[in-house]
C-alpha cells in the first residue's frame, strides 16, 4: 500500500492523508489549510489524484481544519461513504454548512473588489447548499466496534477525548495475505477536558500517523489555569471593560461554560464579580453545537453525566444569555456595563468575533482572552505575538486592550501527554510519522520518541509518499502532481508582512522623534535601510 501527507505535513492544518491499497483509495480526514493566503490558496487546489475512483473518507473529527475540504471533494465528484460516529456526524451537520456560508460571504467581499476592478468574479470554494447536500454521504460509526469495510480495510474509532465525537482510527489493511495495521491519531485530547473521557489507549500498531501540536511545550496547572481565568475576568471588570473570549464553536465554548458552572461551587468569594455580570455566547453555530452536546450524553464522562442525573444542566447557569440574531449581537456593542463575550471563531478569522474585536481592541479597559491555539498566519496569533495594530474589515485598528492567554484549556495533549500516549504501545510501532505540529516542535518531538522509546520517526514532507507493509516503509520517488497555482497570492502576502514590519518600525522611530542624541543604532539602521532600498530597486524593476 501506499500513504500520501496530502496537508497537515509540516504545518497544523488541512489534514488529509491518502491511503492506496491494491484495490482500493481513501482518505483519513479532508481538512481545510487555515492561516496566511498561501494557505487558503492551497485549498483552491485540484486534489491530486482522480476524485471519482476514492472510495470513501475516514474522518476523526468535526474541526473544520480535519473535515473542511469534504463538501469541496463533493462538489468535484466524491459519492462514497464518509464514515464518522455519531456525534461527529452530526456537529458536521452544522458545521459544513456554516463553513460554506463564510465561504460564500468571503468570496463576494472579493467579488466586490474585482469587480470595481473589471476582473472576473471568483466562485466559493463551496457553498452553504453543497456542505448541506454532502451531508447525506456521512455514515454513522460507534466506538470500540470493528468494522469491515471491504475485503482489504478493516477500521475501529477509538474515542480520542479531543472534541465531542473525536476518534483515533486504528486501520487493519489485508494485501496478498498480509495484515498492517496503521493508527491515525487524530487530535489526541488533553486529559483533564471537562465533559468529555480520556483519550484511549492503543496497544499496538505497526506504523502510527500522529499529531503533535504541542509536541515541544506543558500546559499550564489545572488551579493555576481557574485561578488566573478568574483574576483576569475580576481585573477586567474593575477597570469597567469587556473580556471578549474567542473561542471555537465547538468544544472550548461548552468547556469554559462547564468550567464556570463548576467553579461557582469551588470558588465562591472570589467568584463574585464574575457571577454578578452577563456571559454571552455570541455564535449561531455555538448555540446548535450546545444543543448537540446536549443530544450526545453517551459521549460524556462520568463527572458530566453524573451532573445531569442530579437534574443539573453543567452547560448552563444564570446569567448565561445566547444570541442569535445578528442584531443582538450588534446591541452588546452598545452596552456600556462590563460583560462577557464567548464567540467563534478561535483563531479569529472568521464570524462574529471580528466585530468583538473591532469594537474592544482599541479599548485600554478591555481584555481579549485567548484560551485555544492560534495557528501561524491568522489573526490570533498575531495578537498573542503583541501586534500593536491589526486590520479588520480593511480597518486599521490599533491595538490597545490587554491580551491574555490561559493555554490549559486547549483541547490537545501536551508534550508529557502526547509521550505518555505512545508509551502505552505493547507493540512498538515501527515507525511513527509525525504530523499536525510546526516544525520546531516537530523536531524537538521527534527526538524525544527517538531518545525515550528507540522508536525510528519520519516527520513526512507535504505531498511525500511511502510505499509500507507490515515490515518496512520506503519514501516513494515519485510525487503527486500538485499544482499551486496562485505562486502570486503567496508572493503578495510576503510583501503585506514586509509592510506591517516597516509601519511598525516607523511608528516606533516616530514615538522617538524628539530624541536628538548621537544613537549608533539609528545610524546603522539608516545604513541597513539604503542598502535594502538599492535591492529594492532591483527587485521592482
Ligand atoms: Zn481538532
Amino acid at each position: 500500500m501506499k500513504i500520501t501527507f496530502l496537508g497537515a505535513a509540516k504545518t497544523v492544518t488541512g489534514s488529509c492523508y491518502l491511503v492506496e491499497t491494491k484495490s482500493c483509495k481513501f482518505l483519513i480526514d479532508c481538512g481545510m489549510f487555515q492561516g496566511h493566503s498561501k494557505e487558503i490558496s492551497m485549498n483552491q487546489a485540484p486534489f491530486p489524484f482522480n476524485v471519482s475512483e476514492l472510495s470513501f473518507i475516514l474522518l476523526t473529527h468535526a474541526h473544520i481544519d480535519h473535515s473542511g475540504r469534504i463538501p469541496k471533494i463533493y462538489k468535484d465528484g466524491f459519492n462514497g461513504a464518509v464514515y464518522a460516529t455519531k456525534a461527529t456526524c452530526d456537529l458536521c451537520s452544522i458545521m459544513l454548512p456554516d463553513s460554506g456560508h463564510i465561504q460564500e460571504m468571503e468570496a463576494d467581499w472579493v467579488n466586490r473588489k474585482r469587480e470595481r476592478a473589471g476582473k472576473h468574479i471568483i466562485e466559493p470554494l463551496y457553498t452553504f447548499q453543497d456542505a448541506l447536500d454532502c451531508i447525506k454521504l456521512f455514515s454513522s460509526i460507534k466506538y470500540g466496534e470493528a468494522i469491515k469495510i471491504n475485503d482489504e480495510v478493516k477500521v475501529r474509532f477509538n474515542d480520542a477525548g479531543h472534541i465531542l465525537g473525536s476518534a483515533m482510527i486504528e486501520v487493519w489493511i489485508t494485501e496478498k495475505g498480509e495484515e498492517t495495521k496503521l493508527v491515525f491519531s487524530g487530535d489526541i485530547g488533553n486529559r483533564d477536558i471537562p465533559i468529555l473521557r480520556d483519550p484511549s489507549i492503543i496497544d499496538s500498531a505497526d506504523y502510527v500517523i500522529m499529531e503533535s501540536t504541542y509536541g515541544d511545550r506543558l500546559h499550564e496547572d489545572k488551579t493555576d489555569k481557574v485561578n488566573k481565568f478568574i483574576d483576569i475576568v475580576n481585573e477586567t471588570i474593575e477597570r469597567g471593560g469587556n473580556v471578549v473570549i474567542p473561542s471555537f464553536a465547538v468544544g472550548r465554548t461548552q468547556e469554559i461554560i462547564y468550567d464556570i458552572h463548576k467553579q461557582r461551587e469551588k470558588f465562591e468569594g472570589k467568584l463574585e464579580k464574575l457571577l454578578s455580570i452577563p456571559v454571552f455566547i455570541d455564535s449561531p453555530l455555538a448555540i446548535s453545537a450546545t444543543e448537540i452536546f446536549r443530544k450526545n450524553l453517551d459521549c460524556y464522562d462520568e463527572e458530566a453525566r453524573k451532573y445531569i442525573e442530579d437534574g443539573d444542566n453543567p452547560l448552563d447557569f444564570p446569567g448565561l444569555q445566547f444570541t442569535k440574531t445578528p442584531d443582538e449581537s450588534k446591541a452588546l456593542n452598545d452596552r456600556t456595563d462590563s460583560i462577557i463575550i464567548i464567540s467563534a471563531s478561535g483563531m479569529c478569522e472568521a464570524g462574529r468575533i471580528k466585530h468583538h474585536l473591532k469594537h474592544n481592541l482599541w479599548r485600554k479597559d478591555s481584555t481579549i482572552l485567548f484560551v485555544g491555539y492560534q495557528a501561524i498566519g491568522t489573526l490570533g496569533r498575531s495578537l498573542t505575538e503583541g501586534a500593536k495594530k491589526v486590520k479588520l474589515f480593511g480597518e486599521d485598528i490599533t491595538v490597545k486592550a490587554k491580551i491574555e492567554s490561559i493555554d490549559g484549556f486547549s483541547g490537545h495533549a501536551d508534550r508529557d501527554d502526547l509521550l505518555a500516549w505512545v508509551s502505552k504501545f505493547n507493540k512498538k510501532p515501527k515507525k511513527i510519522f509525525i504530523v499536525h505540529g510546526e516544525e520546531d516542535g516537530m523536531n524537538t518531538f521527534s527526538k524525544l520518541i527517538n531518545e525515550k522509546f528507540g522508536i525510528e520517526t519520519v516527520i513526512p514532507d507535504m505531498n511525500s509518499s511511502f510505499v509500507i507493509n507490515a515490515n518496512h516503509a520506503i519514501e516513494s520517488m515519485e510525487k503527486p502532481e500538485v499544482s499551486y497555482q496562485f505562486k502570486r497570492l503567496a508572493i503578495i502576502d510576503m510583501l503585506e508582512t514586509l509592510k506591517d514590519e516597516f509601519n511598525e518600525l516607523s511608528e516606533i522611530l516616530k514615538a522617538d522623534l524628539k530624541d536628538e542624541k548621537e544613537d549608533i543604532e539609528i545610524d546603522e539602521l539608516r545604513i541597513k535601510l539604503k542598502n535594502l532600498e538599492r535591492q529594492m530597486v532591483d527587485v521592482l524593476r
